[in-house]
């Protein structure tokens, strides 16, 4: 139980929590991690904590992932900030991996930098490449207001973390398992937790297909103007099948709840088609937009969006909308 069995200097993949409903981002993490542990020699770990694991061991051992590590105890039935990241520090200082990635999800933006600041070692937040060089993790994240792309090194610090957005690497192929995943079990410590103390749980009812899953995605930005406007986005939505997903100036402006932002600091999402009604398209907003099929309808024929629209429509949004409900409605 918890043998030292797994070599120092590796690669590791924190798996969000097993309930998440970002599980996935881990096959994406196993295509890129899987390129980094071998131009450098090394094996790939994947560290999973939870509770009534089994059926996900099952799952993951089909990657290519050489270990994982994983520690399973009823204390990790529901995620806990303080117990998940004591733990993983715990792993980290024990096993001393040299690379450590993470999703930039909201579990894996909220835990990083607690693990990264416990170590004292650096973390690049948001990454959109990364490479190997003789150990060294080159981090690639835009910069500046997004206008570069910037490559930053930890070289004196280990372990190298980062976080890496959803979606910039392709999800790894699963393979039979072929028994060449080895299982490492980690006992836990039973931690005192006093810097949270949890008074009540309750269930928050999330759209049955998440943002970042969404094929057609209905953006709003500043220039939805009014509540009713917003409720008629909504409404197409659901005639078209389509995720609404917001710009942070309506979020900021208390329109719209943040879960629904787009972008830098909001998630990425990969449609298949997007169409934006009343934003500019700033870059903060549209680096979190992968999509080739990109509508715009905007009042100003200068907005910046039509530079990367493949549909523009010139229009005023308080015209436009009631007459593509009523089109629909027909
Ligand atoms: C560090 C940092 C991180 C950020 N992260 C994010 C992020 O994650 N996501 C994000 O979205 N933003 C982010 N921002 C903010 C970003 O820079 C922009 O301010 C924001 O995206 C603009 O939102 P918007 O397009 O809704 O508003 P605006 O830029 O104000 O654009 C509104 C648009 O609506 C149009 N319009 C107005 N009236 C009408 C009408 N009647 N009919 C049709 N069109 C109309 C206007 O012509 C205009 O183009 C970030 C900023 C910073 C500094």
């Amino acid at each position: 139980m918890g043998e030292s069995t797994i070599e120092e200097g590796g690669v590791w993949v924190i798996s969000e929590p097993s309930d998440s409903d970002k599980f996935d981002v881990i096959y994406e993490l196993n295509s890129i991690g899987r390129k980094l542990a071998d131009r450098n020699n090394n094996t790939l770990t994947l560290v999973l904590i939870g509770y009534a694991l089994q059926e996900k061991i099952e799952e993951i051992k089909r990657f290519s992932y050489d270990y994982i590590l994983y520690a399973e105890n009823k204390m990790f039935e529901y995620y806990d900030l303080e117990n998940y990241a004591n733990t993983l520090v715990e792993m980290i200082r024990k096993y001393k991996p040299g690379v450590v990635l993470l999703g930039s999800t909201l579990y894996g933006r909220t835990i990083a930098p607690w693990i990264a600041s416990a170590l004292k070692t650096g973390l690049t937040a948001d990454c959109i490449w990364l490479d190997m060089n003789e150990g060294t993790l080159i981090q690639v994240r835009p910069a500046f207001g997004d206008n570069i792309e910037a490559e930053i090194i930890c070289p004196r610090r280990k372990p190298q973390m980062a976080t890496v957005r959803p979606h910039v690497f392709p999800l790894a192929e699963c393979r039979d398992n072929d028994g060449t995943c080895k299982l490492v079990r980690y006992d836990v410590t039973n931690f005192k937790t006093d810097f949270l103390t949890l008074l009540d749980r309750i269930k928050v009812l999330e759209n049955s297909q998440s943002l970042e899953k969404a094929q057609i995605i209905f953006a709003v930005g500043r220039g939805i103007k009014s509540k009713k406007n917003l409720d008629m986005v909504f409404e197409l939505a659901v005639l078209y099948g389509a995720q609404v997903g917001a710009t942070r100036a309506l979020v900021d402006m208390g329109m719209i709840d943040r879960k629904y932002q787009i972008g830098q600091t909001g998630v990425t999402v990969k449609p298949k088609l997007y169409i934006a009604f009343g934003i500019s398209g700033c870059i903060q907003h549209m680096s979190g937009v992968l999509c080739n099929e990109i509508w715009a309808v905007n009042n100003d024929e200068n907005a910046q969006i039509f530079k990367k629209a493949t549909l523009g429509c010139v229009a005023d949004i308080n015209v436009f909308l009631p007459l593509l409900l009523n089109k629909m409605k027909e």
